[in-house]
Formats: C-alpha cells, sequence, structure tokens
C-alpha cells in the first residue's frame, strides 16, 4: 500500500509498504480522508523524541473497516468509522484517579505518534482504541467533519476545565484550528463575549466568520490592553492556544481577579515563561494546564460532530491527494489553510 513515511525532520517520503497485519482485537480500516493537524506539522519539520522513525504519521482520519479481528464484537465489516488517536491503559495510577488523559502508558498506543498512522492507504486501530475510541459515522454525515474527533475531543476536555458559565467574557489567544474550535464550544456553552486574539488580519477574519463577537490584532504589544480595554475588568476566562511564552505571559495579564486561565497550547521543549506572581495571587487567579483527550471527552465530541451541533468541515478548506501531502503540510505551516483533508484514491 502507499503511505507518508516520516525518517527525520524534513524527510518525509510516499512509499510503497507493506499493508498492516491485525490482531484478534484489532481493526483494519482502509482510510477514505485524513484531516492534517498541527501534530503532523511539528512532527514533520522538527521530529519528536517518542517518535521512532520509519514511522507512517497522520492520524486524524475516517475509513471503512476491510478487516475485523476474530475477538472483536462490536464493529463489522464494511462500517465506516472515525476513531481517536489513542485510548488510556485503565489500570496506571492516573487512570484509577479519574485523569485518563494523563494515563502513564499513553505514549505506548498513539497512531501516527508511536504507532504507523493514516497518511496512508490502510491504517491498524489497536485493541486499546477499538475498545474505547471508536465510533461508527452516522449515515449521511460529513467524513471530514466526523475527522475532526480527536482535535475535538482535546478541545471538549479543556473546555471541561475552563467552565464557562452563561455571560462570561472569553478570550481564546491563537485563531489556528484548535482555537477556532475553542470559539465556536465557547459560544454554545453560552459565552456572552469571545474575544479572539490573533497576530494575522487573515485568521482573525476566519475567527469572525466563526462567530468571534470581537477580535484583537497582537500586534506593537497592545493586545493586553486592548482586551482590558473590550472586558473592562480583564476575561472570566482565557484560553490560551498559541504555546509561545509570550503568549502564556499573556493570558494571565488579559485574566480578571478570580478568573481562569487554561495554558491549552504546548511550547517547545525546555520553555520558561515568567508570570506575575502578584496578580496570581492577590487576584486569585486559577492557572490550568491542559492536555489531551478523555474516553469521555471523545464521547462528547463524537456527539457534537454527529449531531451537527459542531460543524467541523468548515475547518476543511481544502483536499489533496495523499502524494501532495507534504505540500499539504507546508501550506498548513505557512497558514495558508485551516485544515486540509488528505485523500487516498
Ligand atoms: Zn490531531
Ligand atoms: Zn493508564
Amino acid at each position: 500500500m502507499k503511505a507518508a513515511v516520516f525518517y527525520e525532520p524534513n524527510l518525509l517520503k510516499i512509499e510503497e509498504v507493506e499493508e498492516p497485519k491485525i490482531g484478534p482485537e484489532e481493526l483494519l480500516v482502509k482510510v477514505e480522508l485524513s484531516l492534517t493537524c498541527g501534530t503532523d506539522v511539528k512532527l514533520y519539520k522538527r521530529g519528536h523524541p517518542l517518535v521512532k522513525p520509519p514511522i507512517i504519521i497522520g492520524h486524524e482520519f475516517v475509513g471503512e473497516i476491510v478487516k475485523v479481528g476474530y475477538n472483536v464484537n462490536k464493529f463489522k465489516l464494511g462500517q465506516r468509522v472515525v476513531s481517536a488517536n489513542s485510548a488510556p491503559c485503565n489500570s496506571c495510577l492516573y487512570c484509577k484517579i479519574g485523569k485518563p488523559n494523563l494515563c502513564e502508558r499513553l505514549d505506548e498506543v498513539i497512531i501516527g505518534f508511536t504507532l504507523n498512522g493514516s497518511y496512508a492507504e490502510y491504517v491498524k486501530i489497536p485493541e486499546r482504541i477499538v475498545k474505547q475510541n471508536t465510533f461508527t459515522i452516522p449515515e449521511g454525515t460529513n467524513p471530514k467533519r466526523m475527522a475532526l474527533l480527536e482535535p475535538l475531543a482535546c478541545v471538549v476536555h479543556g473546555n471541561e476545565l475552563a467552565n464557562i458559565n452563561l455571560g462570561d467574557k472569553v478570550v481564546v489567544i491563537g485563531s489556528g484550528p484548535i482555537g477556532l474550535l475553542h470559539l465556536w464550544l465557547a459560544r454554545l456553552k453560552g459565552a456572552r463575549d469571545v474575544i479572539v486574539v490573533d497576530a494575522e488580519q487573515k485568521r482573525l477574519d476566519e475567527a469572525k466568520a466563526f462567530g468571534a463577537t470581537k477580535t484583537v490584532l497582537a500586534k506593537d504589544e497592545r493586545e493586553v490592553m486592548e482586551v482590558m480595554e473590550l472586558t473592562e475588568i480583564g476575561a472570566d476566562v482565557v484560553i490560551e492556544a498559541v504555546g509561545i511564552p509570550q503568549t502564556w505571559e499573556k493570558a494571565l495579564l488579559m485574566c480578571r481577579k478570580g478568573g481562569k486561565v487554561i495554558f491549552f497550547g504546548g511550547c517547545p521543549p525546555n520553555t520558561k515563561a515568567s508570570l506575575d506572581t502578584k496578580r496570581i495571587h492577590y487576584g486569585e487567579i486559577n492557572l490550568m494546564g491542559c492536555f489531551h483527550h478523555t474516553p469521555n471527552s471523545v464521547l462528547k465530541a463524537y456527539e457534537l460532530l454527529s449531531s451537527g451541533l459542531v460543524e467541523g468541515e468548515k475547518l476543511v478548506s481544502k483536499e489533496m491527494k495523499l502524494d501532495k501531502v507534504k505540500e499539504a503540510l507546508d501550506l498548513v505551516s505557512e497558514k495558508k489553510a485551516i485544515k486540509i483533508a488528505i485523500t487516498m484514491d
């Protein structure tokens, strides 16, 4: 079969590789399409310590079941499915205390990261994911929408930590696909204002089209002041979805006393940020890290997509063939497209 194999930073080859063999608890899926993701771009450009090349990347896929392991009862041949990229072990400490997103054995099973991924004609879904995080696609539902399951599941988890209330003023820093999904869920939760901050006007225009009530261009260090003017006392909730120390620091400065900052964007390894301690202490500001998804947030993401409450396909601005996956990742990294659907035929 044809697949996009990652060897080292900036070396991704379209190659003929062997079709995956499945075990008794696994599924083989013929990939219909697989969306580009920020993680794929980061991986392609700089690699990752957990990723052991050569490996097929890609993980936001939809496809048809073409082989069913003999112990799998939940799924049938020919069904169209979507799955998350990972699933927790359910036996480590973090799984037992109800934090499966922090599972100590998460790294063992991540499609497109530690296991071969979906920029390929076929992808294998491993046991843990079959059992916990795989869903059939309702007839007639847009496959590009359903393929957003994994990123939306992460955003649902962040949204739950943010605990947005009716009438809240919310700031989302970063207007990439993740920021736009946060904007969407904040509106669904009844936020009065969702102010989106980004360094590029084009991205802010996209945010407007997705329902941002106000947008702020991050320029000349004026964005904190502008957010303070718009909110008067600062936002109830600030969601950082960029992942650089400067925006982590600014997120805190945009939050009102007693408010909440969700650090959703992961910074590069060994990054340090300096946060205003006085503001945190006297303002009782809640700072929360946020990572990955849980089977619960994956299920909720599935409900949001399959019901049409989140029309995820609106984030997919282009379709390209598997041969063009490098070009697609470049386009996304240059911010010329929000997300691109890689098709396999
Ligand atoms: Zn992803
Ligand atoms: Zn675990």
